[in-house]
């Protein structure tokens, strides 16, 4: 992935630029934790206990890889054999740089590898059956957007894609790759795809037209069209959520709540819900900077955005 400039309250970059009152940030992922279970929340986020990357999220940072770079090609080159080319220089980029995916396959494992690759690329099949890239011509791709709400907290995350209409028209595209069931995923990728357009309305005052969520592996397309109203709620319910975080984190207080998504916890061995018992509450002292979020991309898409 690519760092991006941070769009700030105007529009314009400017990272550095935070207002001085601004005392926290959420991104999608972590406030979407906290209402899935508040004790993942705690984990991820106070914690900030390590998470190994599965073969699944690596396939997902691979295939976002390549169809950010797909679009660096001329609009004609924009082919599936021009996709499956980038597949495995991608792969050696993203080893590279980030060095724990290397640990995924047994050194000398080229047939798990082989087989790896080759997964991600029938995913970008499914990409080519639901869009043609000749035709598009993205606004942005991989974008750290943010904005400020209710004066104090930071809302921000990274957009996949965003297209521009002629008329200004925006629509917010977001790739999903996983292979779980989707019913168990849908709720927080809208969730996801909401704050995205409820940063871009405080930011450029648009309402984004569509927002799509495209399933690869089904090869579905998913839209969703928000307005203004529903956006105004949606603030208010972030807002109210970040006033919880606060609270619980005043209270050293995430309880656990069981759902399905327990399947996909890399922490069940410390959760009380599956006989584990967490770690001690980090010192307030010591605690995170709470804007770190804002400053630094996470390495894997789908684990912020
Ligand atoms: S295992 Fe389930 S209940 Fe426990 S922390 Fe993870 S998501 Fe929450």
């Amino acid at each position: 992935m690519t760092a991006e400039p941070v769009i700030d309250q105007q529009g314009t970059p400017g990272a550095g630029a935070l207002p001085v009152t601004v005392r926290a940030s959420l991104s999608p992922s972590r406030a979407a934790d906290f209402k899935t279970c508040p004790l993942l929340y705690r984990f991820r986020s106070i914690d900030r206990l390590p998470e190994r990357p599965t073969v699944e999220q690596a396939r997902g940072t691979l295939v976002h890889a390549v169809l950010e770079r797909l679009f660096d090609l001329p609009a004609t080159g924009r082919t599936p054999d021009a996709a499956g080319d980038l597949v495995a220089p991608q792969w050696d980029r993203l080893v590279t740089e980030q060095p724990e995916l290397a640990g995924l396959f047994d050194p000398g494992d080229a047939v798990g590898t082989a087989e790896f690759l080759r997964s991600a690329a029938a995913l970008l099949q499914g990409y080519f059956a639901v869009e043609d890239p000749r035709r598009l011509e993205p606004a942005e791709r991989e974008a750290l957007i943010s904005a400020v709400v209710d004066d104090e907290l930071l809302i921000r995350g990274y957009l996949d894609r965003l297209d521009v209409a002629p008329d200004g028209a925006l629509r917010v595209v977001d790739y999903k790759t996983g292979g779980a069931p989707r019913e168990a995923f849908e709720a927080r990728a809208l969730f996801q795809l909401k704050f995205y357009a409820l940063v871009l309305w405080r930011t450029r005052g648009v309402v984004p037209r569509v927002l799509r969520l495209l399933y690869l592996k089904d090869a579905e397309v998913c839209d969703y069209s928000p307005d203004a109203d529903e956006l105004l709620r949606f603030e208010r319910t972030v807002v109210a959520l970040w006033q919880a975080i606060e609270q619980a984190t005043e209270r050293q207080d995430f309880r656990p709540r069981p759902s399905r998504l327990c399947d996909w916890c890399s922490h069940q061995a410390l959760c009380p819900s599956f006989g584990g018992t967490p770690p001690p509450f980090p010192d307030r002292s010591a605690a995170p900077d709470p804007l770190r979020d804002a400053r630094s991309r996470p390495a894997t898409p789908g684990a912020d955005d």
